[in-house]
């Protein structure tokens, strides 16, 4: 009986709960696999991981396409589809700007690479990000059937808007088009529900793999620049982002923060904001009430280009590895870190461990030994974990700003609790 009443109340229990319980259980599991000499088990228990964040993977240019073409079909005025696009890319650009700051700040005051060894790093190249203007010219997709393919985001996106603007325009004709459409977008809503209820499977096995490969003792050494990361992204979390809900959209910032856990959890484990997207969707749509024509827009734009907790680990990163080698930084090298890590953030893509790759550039742009990418590279994840959830509760921020902006918040949505309601 009392098996059945454990699993009874599982089943009914909300599903940011199960997540977070999921998470707490998966790290005790890890930690003792870890000290037992198991790691090989952790490594096992990750393909269920492994199968989960496939399973939400295999969402995103679907979920993209269909949702952003609905959202164009449902846009009347042209006038609002441009003023919500450059509201979001002045939101996503000035908070970038604010975590790097943030980053930088903490990482004098806390001096992370004080006392850290990098002797016996080894050298790694460098690798050079695309001119801005490529950038700008590639999202236009020469063959949008290859870009679905590639799963390239941005160009999806340009397509879906162009496809759903045409249908728009067609106007009579295309009613089946359009209907077609809002039909397919029911169903992978409802795909995407159903993988989202397997998170806190996922999220477990995530973890225990996590903490069962790295274990407490490496991660000591190197706690102060985990430390202040984990740090600056909370106090971003809460005054940049909390005081925009708060003092700017005029909302409650404690439901917004209840609103974003799952993408937050999913981020944490999955440490890829493009692939927490499907969640991030949902938890804009369903528990904050942001319109469909808000979100389909800003939240794809945002796990693409928007990354502030990758920019203030760029920020960081760079300071540990001056102060780990000695290096004096004038303030020409301060605003060379600030403009670099926001053309980096917004160049890294959202996949694990990305931003790692985009700390070489970061490094070269000062002339900072790239040895020090080598000795990150080893808690990399750890950090991925803590960026990626603040990427992704940046972009909910943006969608629940721009949404009230233009009125299309469903303020009942957004004040209700239960809107967390697992899924049956
Ligand atoms: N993993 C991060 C993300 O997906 C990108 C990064 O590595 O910083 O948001």
């Amino acid at each position: 009986q009392p098996k059945s009443g454990i699993l009874a109340g599982w089943r009914s229990m909300m599903l940011w709960k199960q997540i977070v319980i999921a998470l707490v259980l998966g790290v005790l599991v890890g930690v003792v696999l870890n000290m037992t000499g198991n790691e090989n088990t952790a490594t096992m228990i990750k393909y269920i991981g492994t199968m989960f964040i496939s399973a939400i993977k295999m969402l995103i240019v679907p979920l993209i396409f269909v949702s952003l073409v609905c959202g164009m079909t449902s846009v009347t005025d042209l006038a609002r589809m441009g003023r919500i696009g450059v509201k979001s890319v002045a939101f996503y650009l000035g908070t970038t700007a604010f975590a790097i700051s943030i980053g930088l700040g903490l990482a004098t005051l806390i001096q992370p690479g004080a006392g850290v060894d990098l002797a016996t790093a080894s050298a790694m190249e460098p690798k050079a990000a695309p001119p801005f203007i490529e950038t700008l010219i590639a999202i236009i997709p020469k063959n949008p059937i290859a870009a679905a393919a590639d799963g390239n985001v941005l160009q999806v996106i340009f397509f879906a808007i162009v496809f759903g603007l045409a249908i728009n325009l067609a106007g009579k004709p295309a009613e089946p088009i359009r209907n077609f459409f809002e039909a397919l977008n029911t169903v992978i809503l409802k795909l995407t529900e159903i993988v989202i209820s397997f998170a806190p499977y996922g999220v477990f096995a995530l973890m225990a793999w996590v903490a069962g490969t790295y274990g407490l003792s490496l991660l000591l050494p190197l706690g102060k620049i985990i430390f202040a990361l984990y740090l600056g992204c909370l106090l971003h979390a809460l005054i940049v982002y909390g005081g925009l809900v708060t003092f700017v959209a005029r909302l409650n910032p404690v439901r917004f923060f209840q609103g974003v856990v799952e993408p937050q959890i999913v981020a944490f484990t999955s440490t890829s904001s493009s692939g927490t997207l499907p969640v991030t969707m949902s938890a804009a749509q369903k528990n904050l009430g942001v319109n469909k024509s808000v979100a389909s827009f800003t939240l794809p734009l945002g796990a693409t280009i928007n990354m502030d907790g990758t920019a203030m680990y760029q920020g960081v990163s760079a300071l540990f590895v001056a102060q780990a080698f000695g290096i004096e930084l004038g303030m020409s090298e301060y605003v060379t870190i600030v403009l670099t890590t926001t053309l980096a953030s917004i160049g890294t893509a959202g996949v694990p461990g990305a931003g790692l790759v985009m700390l070489s550039l970061v490094l070269t742009s000062v002339g900072l030994p790239l040895e020090g990418v080598a000795i990150i590279a080893g808690i990399d994840r750890i950090l991925d974990m803590a960026r990626t959830s603040l990427n992704v509760t940046g972009d909910c921020t943006c969608a629940v700003l721009v949404a009230k902006s233009e009125d299309q918040i469903d303020l009942d949505a957004y004040n209700t609790p239960h809107a967390l309601k697992s899924p049956e």
